[in-house]
């Protein structure tokens, strides 16, 4: 059985996986929105003082899109594995930190279930696109086949 067969065979599973990928991206993108300007910030000050001629500044934390692990900005709470779950852990925890017990921002799990509806939507759109793709590829056919006569 190739993969094709498999994933039309077992829908149910491939919907899963779509979502669990959907909401992963949405994860993810939820990192890059915080961590990208912050990274650029670091940055042009890095080139301004370097610019100014000015010391460069002592060697400070990495800070990129993967280090350091993901904490929480009010106690600086070390967020573990299963407490970065995308929307599921959000919800386990009732939208607040395990440790300190501050709101978490409903902006974290929304991206996430906007990129989950993208997803799902794109999905659904790639399954109307191959039956448009069949309708189409059929009413061709048939032209063609009304031409011969
Ligand atoms: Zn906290």
């Amino acid at each position: 059985m190739d993969i094709l067969n498999f994933w039309t065979n077992n829908i149910v599973v491939f919907t899963v996986c779509v979502g669990f990928v959907g909401l992963l991206i949405g994860s993810f993108l939820n990192v890059v929105v915080y961590r990208l300007p912050k990274m650029l910030m670091r940055d042009w000050r890095m080139q301004a003082r370097e610019v100014l001629e000015m010391q460069a500044q002592p060697d400070a934390e990495t800070f990129n899109l993967i280090l350091p692990n993901s904490s929480c900005p009010h106690c600086d709470h070390e967020i573990k594995p299963w407490e970065n779950i995308p929307l599921v852990s959000w919800l386990f925890l009732r939208g607040k930190c395990s440790s300190c017990k501050e709101a978490i921002s409903i902006r974290y799990p929304l991206v996430e279930l906007a990129d989950l509806w993208s997803f799902f939507c794109g999905h659904c759109l790639s399954v109307w696109c191959e039956l448009g793709s069949f309708g189409d590829a059929g009413a061709d056919l048939g032209f063609a086949i009304n031409e011969l006569d």
